[in-house]
């Protein structure tokens, strides 16, 4: 055997034997690394917000399956590409400017039809940025309800001054004695009614916010709609005998958890709307059942109908087909967004069909329950 002479070897030996330990260690810490790694990837890849880290210049580190979704772009190759390369998206563009920067940002960022809340942060400390890291959240559905109530109040003070202003200006000329006293009946009568279209408004506008709001008790009770659609057409027989219009119920009884004040005002603007735009001597036919696990309320007319384009519109707030006659048909505009807003407090919806000149048919579906 070989006998070692050299001393170099022996002073080597406790060196090499701790490279062999830091070795190992070395090996674990990246075994760990890689786990972490690979946690973080399968964390980040089920996520349904889309998550993006860049650095400093702006190269894409990571980003998962739904970003690549969101923003319509392919998984970063292995040499990292800037992120304003894959996506010419100027509101990226800004968000990306004011993380990299040091700023923490907020931006809406609307693809595809759909509406996403951007989260733009800077990673590392703020003295020295080492890039940024974005969120991408899908958030169409609330930014839709935040516009329409927008709009919604926008619209609410303008169909509230109309009435108000012939109110004030028909008082105003009473007041000034510009009207005969034989004709202020006849004013007086033009100041009741506009006050009770601003009652029905206002009326309108408090079932819907409070259908909005979700303040409407929540409590549930068996409701029979049979019984509800026979409270409802007796209501409103006197409207339709003015018209000569033959309102009829059919059905059965058909008891579904609800709310009766809720579900009743669904009933009524159904068939206030019907009497409304039919034409003397019409009928309006109310029949209500079930069919399979759905009840429904089907409210058939024979009326004027909605001409297609308008179709689309007609549950919007406010939309009227005929504005014109709008204001002397005496309706707020608000009714079928009452009937679409109850039919989705109670899980259900509403469908129309149409033929314009010869009736208009509107089905709300609801679900039965289990002890109906
Ligand atoms: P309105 O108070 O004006 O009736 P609604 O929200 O109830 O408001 O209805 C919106 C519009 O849809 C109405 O202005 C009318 O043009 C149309 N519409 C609703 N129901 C009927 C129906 N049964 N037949 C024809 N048109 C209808």
């Amino acid at each position: 055997s070989v006998k070692c002479t050299s001393n170099t070897c022996c002073t080597l030996a406790p060196l090499l034997r701790k490279i062999a330990a830091q070795k190992q260690q070395i090996e674990k810490s990246v075994q760990a690394l890689k786990h972490q790694q690979a946690e973080f990837a399968a964390i980040t890849q089920s996520m349904n917000e889309g998550l993006l880290v860049v650095d400093a210049a702006g190269k894409v580190l990571t980003i998962n399956q739904s970003a690549q979704r969101i923003l319509g772009i392919a998984a970063s190759p292995d040499t990292p590409l800037p992120l304003l390369e894959l996506s010419r998206n100027l509101v990226l563009e800004e968000a990306v400017k004011a993380a990299t920067a040091g700023r923490r940002t907020e931006h809406v960022l609307a693809l595809n039809g759909r509406q996403y809340r951007l989260l733009a942060s800077p990673s590392g400390p703020a003295e020295s940025v080492q890039g940024a890291v974005l969120l991408l959240m899908d958030d169409t559905e609330n930014l839709q309800a935040e516009q329409t109530r927008r709009e919604f109040s926008a619209n609410v003070s303008h169909e509230l001054k109309t009435p108000l202003t012939s109110i004030s200006g028909y008082a105003e000329i009473i007041r000034d004695g510009l009207v005969q006293p034989q004709d202020i009946p006849a004013f007086a009568g033009k100041i009741y009614d506009e006050s009770a279209r601003l009652m029905a408004l206002v009326n309108d506008i408090i079932k819907l916010s409070r259908l909005d709001e979700r303040q409407a008790p929540a409590a549930r009770e068996p409701v029979d709609l049979f019984h509800m659609a026979g409270q409802t057409a007796a209501a409103l027989q006197t409207q339709a005998d003015d018209k000569s219009i033959a309102l009829a119920v059919t059905g059965a009884e058909t008891t579904i958890p609800g709310v009766p004040a809720i579900l009743s005002e669904v009933l009524f603007n159904l068939v206030d709307n019907a009497i409304r735009y039919t034409q003397p001597g019409g009928q309006v036919q109310v029949a209500v059942g079930r069919e399979g696990p759905q009840a429904f309320i089907r409210v058939a007319d024979t009326g004027i109908g909605i001409p297609p384009e308008h179709q689309p519109h007609i549950f919007e707030r406010f939309y009227r087909v005929d504005k014109s006659h709008a204001r002397e048909s005496g309706g707020t505009g608000l009714g079928l967004s009452i009937v679409k807003r109850g039919a989705l407090f109670h899980g259900g919806r509403v469908e129309a069909s149409s033929q314009p000149g010869h009736g208009s048919t509107f089905t709300v579906w609801l679900p039965a329950g289990t002890d109906a």
